[in-house]
């Protein structure tokens, strides 16, 4: 099966762009009202979640550090 070039080009940019977001750390934060998600920052920390805080609102925070996942792959 032969790729087509033009596929390759684009899959390797995105791949690059991928790669220098998530090797500077790229965060993730999601802001719930007990059970329910409200709002998913991108590489933002709010503290904010209902318009009026209340006590079901707590936020989660997920950092991807996909350059420390290859260096720790490679060592072992
Ligand atoms: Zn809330």
């Amino acid at each position: 099966m032969k790729i087509h070039p033009m596929f390759r080009k684009v899959a390797n940019i995105a791949f690059a762009l991928f790669f220098l977001m998530t090797a500077s750390g790229l965060t993730i934060q999601e802001n719930f009202c007990y059970d329910k998600l409200i709002s998913v920052f991108i590489d933002k920390t709010s503290e904010k979640c209902c318009d009026t805080p209340c006590p079901g609102c707590h936020i989660k925070v997920v950092t991807f550090k996909i350059a420390d996942t290859f260096l720790n792959a490679s060592k072992k």
